[in-house]
């Protein structure tokens, strides 16, 4: 593991991790956000520096705003696992990981400093700024590309503050508990097939299978706890329905 020079001069410290690769088709135009889940952060950095766990990312970000870096950009990191997105599959190919310290839903789950935050928001604006812009709607949680397996960063992760800053793709969800067609697990019909096909639309790994079985409940749940965070249970209510729709609607147009 030989130190390498930071890619950005808002990193304070390098540690390198020997858990990485090299990137398959081209240069990365995503940005992956993780939440560490471990009871300290300083675990999580040993972890993810250490040969045996198989896992890394590019920078770990503290809850003071210190951030440090694991991996060279040009390289690819171990973080995303089995994923998917818009139909691909090398996540970790297509991405810069970020792990954001934080204990997750398993050691305490806690709100995320704003100078925490704010570090977030740095760290991103340099990405685009040495890298050109990343399209909105590709700065995307664990949780996204992984619905089944992962839950990271959460839904106290403050995707809001970032999207003023001018990072990632987001609306304003609708108010809970609005009259209207609701749809849930085992369902079935032309208006689940519906939904999964504008969940797919927008990214999300899933089939138009018409049921509402256990892999749409899973991404229902992904897409709340990302753009619908007041109520993350996996139900297509009218709030959930309405703030799809209005993602849908805001799309950016597509990076030439
Ligand atoms: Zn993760």
């Amino acid at each position: 593991m030989s130190v390498f020079q930071p890619d950005s001069f808002i990193v304070s410290e390098v540690q390198p991790s020997p858990n990485l690769d090299e990137r398959m088709g081209g240069p990365p135009d995503m940005i992956l956000l993780h939440y560490t889940g471990m009871q300290t952060g300083e675990a999580a950095l040993q972890r993810l520096c250490t040969r045996e766990s198989k896992v890394s990312a590019h920078y770990v970000v503290f809850e003071d705003g210190r951030i440090v870096q694991c991996v060279p950009e040009s390289m690819r990191a171990w973080h995303a696992g089995v994923s998917s997105w818009a139909g691909e599959t090398d996540i970790n190919s297509r991405s810069i990981g970020i792990e954001i310290v934080n204990p997750g839903h398993e050691f305490g789950y806690r709100d995320f400093p704003l100078r925490q935050t704010a570090a977030v928001i740095s760290l991103c604006k340099s990405i685009y700024t040495r890298r050109g812009p990343i399209s909105a709607d590709r700065v995307l949680g664990h949780s996204d590309v992984a619905p089944a397996r992962k839950q990271d960063p959460g839904e106290r992760f403050p995707w809001e503050l970032l999207s003023e800053s001018g990072i990632g793709h987001w609306v304003r969800a609708a108010q809970l508990n609005l009259e209207g067609t609701t749809l849930r697990a085992s369902d079935r019909g032309e208006a689940v097939t519906r939904l999964q096909r504008t969940l797919r639309n927008y990214g999300y790994g899933i089939a138009d299978t018409g049921v509402f079985d256990d892999n749409t409940r899973e991404v229902v749940a992904a897409f709340q706890r990302h753009f619908r965070p007041a109520r993350v249970d996996g139900i297509a209510d009218p709030s959930t329905l309405l703030t799809l729709r209005a993602l849908i609607e805001t799309r950016p147009a597509p990076l030439s």
